[in-house]
């Protein structure tokens, strides 16, 4: 069994071998460790060997975990990577500095109407459906353009596209697609990359990988 600290430096080694495999910097990727069902023990010693950025996927988890972290830790920041409840937007703005599932105008309304109430607005990226799957979240292909103009036209900032590939399929021509309507549409921030595939999402150009079990199992 290894510790979280070799685990955190095998991730980052393979940051940096993708990196520049593809010619860029690794120093353009952040890393996001996902912390779902994992305690402050847990998290501490990544905390401790430099991690900042921290990512869940529930409000509620999140509520329970993060505020004495927070607290105790003021420089990092949190992400919502899961599906977000537009009833859940007032906690979310109070939790989270980065959101990466905004894929539909009501969600979008929400978080704008509960960022006036509070005085800021988290960065944002706008999920894609990148497998017209229809089981996952995500805005479709088609309706990005206009859905991005929405996005532009309301006070969130606008961090990028984010995506998540078939479970059963090879992600690189999905990762590859994302990278194309980021391009597209003149979008600068790729999340996209998980444990089992942060090496080629690095290489097509991810900006911000969501890496959870490789940071805290064999
Ligand atoms: C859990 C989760 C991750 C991390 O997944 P791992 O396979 O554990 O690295 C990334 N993104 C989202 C949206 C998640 O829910």
């Amino acid at each position: 069994m290894s510790d979280a600290a070799t685990r955190l430096d095998i991730v980052r080694e393979q940051i940096v071998r993708a990196a520049k495999a593809a010619r860029r910097k690794a120093g353009d990727v952040t890393l996001v460790a996902v912390t779902k069902q994992r305690g402050a023990n847990e998290i501490e010693p990544l905390i401790a060997a430099g991690v900042t950025d921290f990512g869940e996927n529930r409000v509620q988890e999140a509520a329970e975990k993060w505020p004495a972290l927070r607290n105790a830790h003021p420089n990092v920041r949190l992400h919502m990577v899961g599906r977000l409840q537009s009833n859940k937007a007032d906690e979310a703005i109070a939790l989270f500095d980065v959101i990466h599932s905004l894929d539909r105008r009501s969600l979008l309304d929400a978080l704008v109407k509960a960022g006036d109430k509070a005085g800021h607005y988290p960065d944002v990226f706008v999920q894609v459906n990148i497998g017209t799957e229809e089981q996952k979240g995500g805005v479709a292909i088609e309706d990005l353009p206009g859905f991005l103009g929405q996005v532009r036209a309301s006070p969130l900032p606008l961090a990028g596209l984010m995506a998540m590939p078939p479970l059963e399929k090879q992600p690189g021509p999905y990762f590859a697609l994302l990278a194309e309507l980021a391009r597209r549409h003149d979008v600068t921030g790729l999340s996209m990359g998980m444990s089992s595939d942060y090496p080629t999402a690095v290489m097509l150009g991810a900006t911000i990988i969501r890496v959870g079990s490789a940071l805290f199992e064999d």
